[in-house]
């Protein structure tokens, strides 16, 4: 792995000290997490904050992978306790917390019904009721305790941090940004976007939602200095030989992958991991409660706001975005702007 982190980090880094004391430019794109990632950034220590970040998203692949030989979340699987870093512990606890505010809609433990289905793999399956019947009393997560730095599942529970890990990994460079003074950038972990400051014309950067149902996007996001992170049906999922699509999010309640009203969820706040667990759990929910879930965080300290692509056709987007949101003149969807 550190061999293919040196050819990468070789080829893929470009660097461009621009004429006329412009900040230097570094740019850096990497495969990990099981997607493609790309980081831009601009300023005097720009080359060392790319090449901290890219090894800090490879340890923390490697820390949070469920398959990855020696991950602490395998460990913790494989043997229903084990001791991990102080930082999983704290991402962990987050998780939790995440759950208990979605009511379960975004659910780490889901990680045995991921499994059953293996929508992500090659060879997805199709379960019986009976399947997803024994696995049901598994979900759920008072069956994870987080005491220090002990994780304990009970028997049978297993976790998957997919629906957080690449947020959480963009909240790590955002921070490595800062200590290196990085005033402008962008990171794309695959549908997870940090925006650092402006960009070096002083403009806000142009974040496309990307159209679900097709090559282009939907809309752009004129954003600055924020998180937004995209969840939808459409980025993995397998259609079965009737024609059935099953898509990766699973629904904690009944097992299955949801049967959402939404193609996408978009959400825009200060943090990469909020965001990330977010995006899941409103694709859980629906249209309608992902709304009063919008609502309901409005006034306290985890306030965010939301595109949804719904798949009867329209764009809604939360009121707080109407200053940064920009229509895709060809789109086909009808745009609505939501009341506070
Ligand atoms: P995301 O792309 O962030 O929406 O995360 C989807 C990934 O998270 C899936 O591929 C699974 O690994 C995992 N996952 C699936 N359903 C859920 C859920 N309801 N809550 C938390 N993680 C989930
Ligand atoms: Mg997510």
């Amino acid at each position: 792995m550190k061999k293919l982190f040196a050819v990468l980090l070789a080829a893929a880094m470009l660097w461009g000290l621009a004429a006329c004391g412009a900040p230097e430019k570094a740019e850096f794109s990497l495969f990990a997490m099981d997607t493609y990632m790309t980081l831009v950034a601009y300023g005097d220590e720009a080359s060392d904050a790319l090449t901290e970040s890219a090894r800090a998203i490879n340890d923390l692949e490697q820390r949070l992978s469920r398959t990855r030989e020696g991950s602490e979340i395998r460990a913790v699987n494989h043997s229903g306790r084990a001791a991990i870093d102080s930082e999983t512990a704290a991402l962990l606890t987050e998780a939790l917390v995440f759950s208990a505010e979605t009511d379960g809609a975004f659910d780490i433990t889901v990680a045995p019904l991921v499994d059953l289905w293996a929508i992500n793999s090659d060879s997805p399956h199709i379960p019986s009721q009976a399947e997803i019947d024994a696995l049901l009393p598994l979900i759920g997560c008072d069956h994870v305790t987080v005491d220090g730095s002990a994780v304990t599942l009970d028997v049978g529970c297993a976790i998957d941090l997919g629906g957080i890990a690449k947020g959480y990994a963009s909240d790590v460079v955002a921070e490595i940004f800062a200590e290196h003074g990085i005033k402008s950038g962008t990171v794309s972990l695959g549908g997870n976007v940090y925006v650092c400051g402006k960009r070096p014309d002083g403009k806000p950067w142009n974040v496309a939602v990307q159209d679900p149902q097709g090559d282009g996007y939907a809309c752009m996001l004129s954003l600055t200095d924020t998180f937004a992170v995209t969840s939808g049906g459409y980025q993995r999922y397998f259609t079965a030989e009737d024609g059935t699509v099953y898509q990766h999010i699973i629904d904690p309640a009944t097992g299955y992958p949801a049967r959402s009203d939404l193609l996408s969820v978009t959400v825009v706040c200060p943090s990469g991991t909020r965001a990330d667990a977010y995006s899941t759990a409103l694709y859980v929910m629906g249209e309608e409660a992902a709304i009063r879930f919008w609502e309901s965080q409005q006034a306290g300290d985890h306030a965010f706001e939301a595109v949804f692509v719904t798949a009867d056709g329209r764009i809604a987007c939360t009121p707080g975005l109407a200053d940064q949101f920009v229509p895709q003149e060809d789109a086909s969807y009808e745009v609505q702007l939501l009341n506070r």
